[in-house]
């Protein structure tokens, strides 16, 4: 990967261009008022030319910086297109260029969750646009597998090979199912396929609702939930299954 950055480089050449442009034309408006004092002929002379070899010694630095720029720009645009734009990794700060990192689209952000130090909507580098990528996943692959949310302490015809530990819903939800959905989540960016002795608690507070027409105001009563569980791996419990189906 080339992380030469061509964009400051011919932007800082483009400045020295200009610098010498407008030293030039100082330079001319210069040479313009030296005509008018024709006592002083000699000096005049001296000083204009002076400023002539001034003038071209400037034309020469200006061609070659233009030389330059012209290389750079054009080596600049072709390592663009091979290998994408360059930017800094917004985790490590690394360089990178667009064909070797990516960005955290909304999907991926949505599964690791905003508290995932690499969960940035912008440019990470290719070592942490893979790990991000590969983390989500894992993730997609706990909740693809999803066993279930229960209040007891084991799910029949399962048995428990992992303890991952116990969770906490960060936030309040409006129903018990998006709080289900949510768990389920939370439990499989834990490594975990299932969550038991889940326990849900209602929360009820009152809010203001407006005014009566007498100033006087109203509240209404908001419910919403939130829960603890434990996070475990669940597998088939073959044992279980050869009893109940009587082999
Ligand atoms: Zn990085």
């Amino acid at each position: 990967m080339n992380t030469r950055d061509y964009r400051t480089e011919t932007v800082a050449m483009e400045r020295k261009m200009y610098l010498l442009v407008a030293k030039r034309t100082t330079g001319t408006v210069v040479k313009g008022v030296l005509r008018i004092p024709e006592l002083v002929l000699k000096r005049m002379l001296s000083a204009r030319q002076a400023v002539a070899s001034a003038v071209s010694e400037w034309d020469r630095m200006f061609d070659e910086v233009r030389g330059q720029f012209d290389a750079v720009s054009s080596e600049g645009a072709a390592v663009e297109a091979s290998e994408g734009f360059l930017y800094q990794c917004a985790k490590c700060g690394a360089p990178s260029r667009s064909h070797f990192g990516g960005k955290p689209d909304d999907q991926i952000i949505h599964l690791v969750g905003t508290g995932d130090p690499l969960a940035v909507p912008d440019w990470l580098c290719g070592k942490c646009f893979g790990a991000v990528t590969r983390r989500a996943a894992d993730i997609t692959m706990w909740y693809g597998s999803f066993v279930g949310v229960v209040t007891s302490g084991l799910i029949p015809g399962y048995r428990i090979t992992a303890d991952k530990g116990r969770l906490c819903s960060q936030a309040e939800f409006q129903s018990p199912d998006e709080l289900k959905e949510h768990m389920r989540l939370v439990a499989a960016r834990a490594g975990a396929n299932a969550c038991i002795n889940f326990l849900k608690e209602l929360h009820e507070e009152s809010v203001l609702a407006g005014h009566s027409k007498n100033g006087n105001p109203y509240y209404r009563t908001a419910r919403s939930f939130s829960a603890t569980a434990r996070a475990v791996v669940l597998e088939p419990d073959r044992r279980a299954y050869a009893h109940s189906s009587g082999r």
